[in-house]
């Protein structure tokens, strides 16, 4: 018999997560689609959320009505899926020089960083090594991605939601009301493949994603480090009991090589450098960032009809997905325009 529903999703990475939970929020019905084991990027991701680019001290785009979303979602999501997965961590830029400490000063004045920006310059924590001294973010933190994706399935599980199965595009079927796929009805499907849109096998290939392949390592270090994620080049994120992951790197090749020996020692080495001990490496994972040309998501209507993209987040889906569903979800059920600098149309 068929099953009506109003969407499908396809992908159940952070982005269809959000996406998922956003429209039964708005009323909507869902099924989403997703194969665990495919999942290349959301399940190596660090989870950090934070709204400065730090090299550059710039604000990420759109970086206030993100906040404001992530900090109401994830919450609600704790209590929707009964696990805590939600974690407010400072993080802590350790200065390269003098002048980096004065803009971090200068800027702590400003009404646009002082949101996120403690007003003071903190000595280095134990164990790091610097010549110069750091300073500390406010309303920072990290999703712990893997809890996170794993209640969302148990959640859409207990409301017969979530399948796990690969999506064929090609089965298909459209006419002008919406769709059938399988034994479903719907109204349209979105996909949420993350990278696979722009590398994978599918039928519904999208121009604009360029990919980037990212490594971290969790490693043991000899002594407990404060709970926090330090970021000098790359970041260190406490992970409780002496353990820290050690990361991101960035590539634009080898996406099916899995993780690289190049990058495992790239990452050593600047643990070497700014910790003041010995540390062992205990795991080394890579993935995929689904990332475009322009670093701005993918929100909008596919070419094809009743086909939807959700994504393009490269290296800030945590921070990114819960605004960014609110826009799609709120589009759909009121018709309140997208985003024009998101519409996969920019690239056609
Ligand atoms: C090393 C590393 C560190 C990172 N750290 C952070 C961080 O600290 N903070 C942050 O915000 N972001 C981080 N990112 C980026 C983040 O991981 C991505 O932005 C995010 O995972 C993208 O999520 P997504 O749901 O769009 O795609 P994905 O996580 O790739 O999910 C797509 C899903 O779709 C499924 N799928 C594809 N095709 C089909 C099909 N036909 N049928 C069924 N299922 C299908 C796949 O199996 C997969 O599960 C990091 C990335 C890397 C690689």
């Amino acid at each position: 018999m068929q099953k009506h529903v109003d969407y499908i999703i396809v992908g159940g990475g952070i982005s269809g997560c959000v996406l998922g939970y956003t429209l039964m929020k708005y009323g909507a019905s869902v099924v989403v689609y997703d194969l665990p084991k495919e999942n290349k990027c959301s399940t190596a991701a660090s989870g950090l959320w934070n709204p400065i680019v730090l090299k550059r001290m710039k604000k990420v785009w759109k970086a206030d009505e993100m906040m404001a979303e992530l900090h109401a979602v994830y919450p609600d999501m704790e209590v929707w899926t009964s696990v805590k997965f939600f974690d407010p961590i400072s993080i802590r830029r350790v200065f390269h020089n003098a002048e980096e400490q004065n803009t971090w000063m200068e800027l702590c004045d400003s009404p646009a960083f002082s949101p996120y920006l403690k007003d003071c310059i903190s000595p280095l924590p134990d164990g790091i090594v610097g010549k110069f001294e750091s300073g500390r973010m406010k309303g920072t933190g990290r999703l712990n991605v893997l809890a996170f994706i794993e209640a969302v399935r148990e959640a859409l599980r207990k409301e017969n939601s979530f399948r796990s199965e690969h999506f064929e595009w090609d089965t298909v079927v459209r006419d002008a009301e919406g769709l059938d796929y399988s034994d479903l009805r719907a109204h349209a499907v979105i996909s949420c493949q993350g990278a696979q849109m722009a590398l994978g096998e599918t039928v519904l290939q999208q121009e604009g994603f360029a990919p980037v392949k990212g490594e971290i390592l969790r490693v043991k270090l000899d002594a407990p480090m404060e709970n926090e994620c330090i970021h000098q080049k790359h970041f260190m994120l406490s992970e409780g009991n002496a353990e820290v992951t050690v990361g991101a790197t960035y590539a634009w090749e080898g996406f099916n090589d899995g993780p690289s020996t190049e990058k495992r020692e790239e990452l050593e080495q600047h643990v070497s450098k700014v910790w003041n001990g010995s540390s062992d490496t205990m795991d080394h994972l890579s993935g995929i960032r689904p990332a475009t040309k322009d670093r701005r998501p993918m929100v909008g209507p596919h070419r094809l009809p009743h086909t939807w993209v959700f994504g393009g987040m490269g290296s800030r889906a945590v921070l990114m997905a819960p605004y960014l569903a609110k826009v799609l979800v709120e589009h759909f059920m009121y018709g309140t325009d997208l985003l024009e600098e998101c519409l996969p149309k920019r690239f056609y």
